[in-house]
């Protein structure tokens, strides 16, 4: 009976799928939805002899899963992911249903699903997880998601559920480490041994005190945000010793970070094809997935530094002479990262924000007040100008002036073609920062014009 049940239940999700395409819909959660109504089963059954690994935590989740990815490209190893960021419990079953036989049965043998945070305690009930990640916790769209503790308590809820899963910890993030009190998993850990950039943007911490005894924290280092060498003088819970580890750092660049890589008791030299800071922790993240999970170190390593970056990552579009880069963010931690890549940028740049609050933004803009824009000041003969478009340019203007940014260096650009025109007569790098809708946007209206590619194709 059940399995009568599952085929009709994939068969329905392929189906409402097809006819969602057809009439332009395509995209949301409905198919998955559909299924599950059928039977509720259909995501536990159809995951259970799939190796799931699920990628959950609040920034680098996109681009860790690209990583991880790739590794999994360059192994040979055969799998399906959830690109489209469907990441909720119906776009994940949909996945499962498109990616296996009519009957259920696998067609492929991994599963690398980014997850949302709160979701991930719902879908790990079905999914038996073989490795789940998580990249670091910070403050996110507090509309939506609440307290940092709250997405803390999603996550453990998730790995609870997940009793078959070796765990991946970021060691440098003390709110991420805190969760391995509360798990019995096997954990590895990985981190970054010291300061990624030389000058740093100080940034409001969002975990200033022992998340256990409430002292503050000493540092022997920060990476950035509230990550580094933790340590509570009050309780002595400090950062755990990582298996993998990034130990050194030799060359952060434009287009590249090469760093000296520990895996288990092997060093390696890898160059990270990606810039930022982030993108260290996030490879470092990918290499640790692998060791937990068995496979080859030095294909990891390779696959790291073949991997390409792309759709709001650093993905670097040329127009004319622009060469123009978009770094998607939605939070203060994201945007510092952004603004120490900056200040640690040799070359001369061009910098636009673009600022929506629509709901997939994040609808309270008001984070751009957390964020240490006033470190441009820094940099201020590095900065040709700064343009700032979306819906809210006028309150990113106004923050650009508090900051103290030269009022005449500030251009409010709202007219997206109009802003594209200008790009494109722009002679060096521009780097762009949107947040998720701004960026779909103008991302379209540049592939309409010049022939880029779009993502989901
Ligand atoms: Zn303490």
């Amino acid at each position: 009976m059940g399995k009568i049940k599952l085929t009709a239940a994939v068969i329905a999700c392929r189906f409402t799928r097809w006819v969602l395409r057809v009439i332009g819909k395509g995209g949301t959660s409905l198919p998955g939805e559909v299924a599950a109504r059928l039977y509720p089963n259909v995501l536990a059954d159809l995951a259970k002899d799939v190796n799931t690994i699920v990628v959950t935590g609040t920034n680098g989740k996109t681009t860790s899963s690209r990583m991880i990815e790739q590794t999994l490209i360059e192994s040979g190893r055969t799998y399906f992911c959830n690109k489209s960021g469907a990441n909720m419990l119906g776009g994940i079953a949909a996945e499962f249903c498109q990616n296996s036989t009519i009957t259920g049965k696998k067609k492929y043998d991994w599963a690398l699903i980014e997850c949302d945070e709160a979701a991930f305690k719902t879908v790990s009930k079905y999914l038996n997880a073989k490795c789940v990640l998580v990249t670091n916790v910070f403050r996110d769209q507090l509309d939506r998601y609440g307290e940092v503790t709250h997405t803390l308590s999603s996550i453990i809820s998730g790995i609870k559920n997940s009793k078959n899963a070796v765990v991946c910890l970021n060691a440098d993030c003390s709110l991420t480490v805190s969760i391995a009190d509360e798990i019995h998993n096997r954990i590895i850990y990985y981190g970054v041994d010291k300061p990624i950039y030389e000058r740093t943007v100080e940034e409001i911490s969002d975990a200033p005190y022992c998340i256990k005894c409430k002292s503050q924290y000493v540092y022997s280092y920060r990476t950035f945000g509230h990550l580094g060498g933790f340590k509570c003088m009050g309780c002595g819970y400090q950062r755990p010793v990582p298996q993998v580890s990034v130990s050194d750092i030799f060359e952060t660049s434009e287009s590249c970070s090469v760093v000296s890589l520990k895996i288990g008791e092997a060093q390696y030299k890898v160059k990270i094809n990606l810039p930022g800071g982030y993108n260290i922790y996030n490879a470092a993240a990918t290499a640790c997935v692998g060791y937990a999970l068995g496979f080859d170190a030095e294909t990891d390593v390779k696959a790291l530094e073949t991997f390409e970056c792309g759709f709001g990552r650093m993905e670097m579009l040329p127009i004319n002479n622009a060469r123009l880069r978009m770094i998607l963010v939605k939070n203060p931690a994201g945007c510092n990262q952004v603004l120490n890549f900056l200040c640690n940028n040799k070359e001369r740049s061009l910098f636009i924000v673009a600022l929506n609050d629509n709901y997939a933004d994040g609808t309270d803009v008001s984070w751009i007040w957390d964020v240490d824009f006033e470190k441009l000041l820094t940099v201020d003969d590095k900065l040709s100008e700064i343009w700032v478009t979306g819906i809210r340019a006028d309150e990113m203007a106004m923050r650009f002036k508090y900051a103290g940014i030269r009022t005449d260096k500030i251009k409010v650009k709202k007219d997206y073609s109009a802003l594209i025109d200008d790009i494109a007569d722009y002679d060096g790098a521009v780097y762009m920062m949107p947040t998720y809708t701004a960026m779909l946007a103008i991302r379209k209206r540049i592939a309409d014009r010049f022939g880029f590619k779009e993502f989901w194709k």
